[in-house]
């Protein structure tokens, strides 16, 4: 067993001392990042932490019913706010990334920062910005690294229904209801989120099912007008353009699982979802198998991630992008 767990110890000295916390995630947060900070947010503020949360950008809506979701600060929206509570911090939180570039401009208020950081995380190849450092890839989320903190340093039962609630939202978020990335070891703790009440059903109910009409007439879209498939190379691939943003008024959130419909198709060993954003095109990638997407956008699209699901961009057009991503997949 590798021991992942080791800084823990420093970890609870620095909790030993209430002090003012701001917890950060990444751009473009999804359930694990909000269910990890939410998560932390409560232990934190049970030992008498003053605790902020801060996103670079904005989280999906049906993550709103979460605890205190409502008073995450947004760089996006308020950035001097934002820029207030991280000068005024004793203790930076870094969860679900491994980088401060994955944080935008953020990132720059954290490196100029002489609070303690520590980063929690399930990505490859942490850059060293931390003072401690919980990194474990095979981990399911960086919810269920947060599940061992706070078990390995003050005990199993300060896991509270709450807390508890908060990290299976990551779980079964980044697990895609627990289709990949488990283990014996997650059932076992997932058995005890049971054991203490947390609500998975109700849960499963508020997260998954919970599309507006428009999202279903996107994906019906993006299937029959978007959607490209090269059996013979085990390729599929689905664009949107920025015309397509404005007819389906899609919103942050909005495209959130699209790229999972293509790894459906028997013959699709590697999806691609290419969307053109205001500035950038962004990529996202899923794999099957011993195919590792993160290789592919590390080497080809300024990107990385994990083995079965990577991300990145380019700076150009749509088109150009397409034939990018045609030009290292099918060639
Ligand atoms: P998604 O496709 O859901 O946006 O991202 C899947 C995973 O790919 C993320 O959890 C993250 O690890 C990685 N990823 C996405 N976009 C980027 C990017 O621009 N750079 C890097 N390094 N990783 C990314
Ligand atoms: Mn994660």
């Amino acid at each position: 067993m590798d021991n992942y767990l080791e800084d823990v110890a420093g970890i609870k000295e620095c909790v030993q001392h209430p002090s003012k916390s701001v917890i950060i995630a990444h751009r473009n947060p999804d359930g694990d990042a909000i269910g990890s900070a939410i998560g932390l947010k409560l232990f934190l503020d049970s030992k008498g932490h003053t605790v902020s949360v801060v996103f670079p950008s904005e989280y999906p809506v049906a993550f709103e019913f979460l605890p205190h979701a409502n008073e995450i600060l947004i760089t996006d929206i308020e950035p001097d706010e934002v820029s207030k509570v991280i000068k005024a911090a004793d203790l930076i939180w870094c969860l679900d990334f491994n980088a401060l570039d994955r944080i935008d401009k953020t990132g720059e208020m954290v490196n100029e920062s002489k609070a303690g950081k520590i980063l929690i995380d399930h990505h490859l190849d942490p850059e060293p910005f931390a003072d401690l450092m919980i990194s474990h890839t095979p981990a399911s989320s960086t919810c269920e690294l947060v599940f061992d903190v706070i078990a390995e340093g003050w005990g199993i039962d300060s896991i509270t229904r709450e807390v508890g609630t908060a990290l299976m939202v990551g779980i079964l978020t980044d697990t895609g209801s627990f289709s990949y990335a488990v283990s014996e070891v997650l059932f076992k703790k997932v058995s005890h989120l049971f054991v203490i009440g947390v609500d998975y059903l109700h849960l499963q109910d508020k997260i998954f099912n919970s599309m507006e009409l428009k999202h279903v007439e996107l994906l019906g879209h993006c299937l029959a007008n978007r959607m490209e498939v090269y059996e013979d190379k085990q390729v599929g691939i689905i664009h949107l353009s920025k015309d397509d943003y404005k007819t389906f008024n899609i919103q942050r959130g909005d495209t959130e699982g699209i790229v999972n419909q293509l790894l459906r198709i028997k013959s699709v060993k590697i999806a691609v979802f290419v969307t053109e954003q205001p500035k950038i095109v962004k990529f996202s990638f899923r794999s099957k198998g011993d195919i590792s997407v993160a290789d592919i956008c590390r080497n080809h699209f300024n990107g990385g991630g994990h083995k079965n699901a990577a991300g990145g961009y380019m700076h150009s057009s749509l088109k150009d992008a397409l034939n990018k991503v045609k030009s290292v997949l099918l060639d």
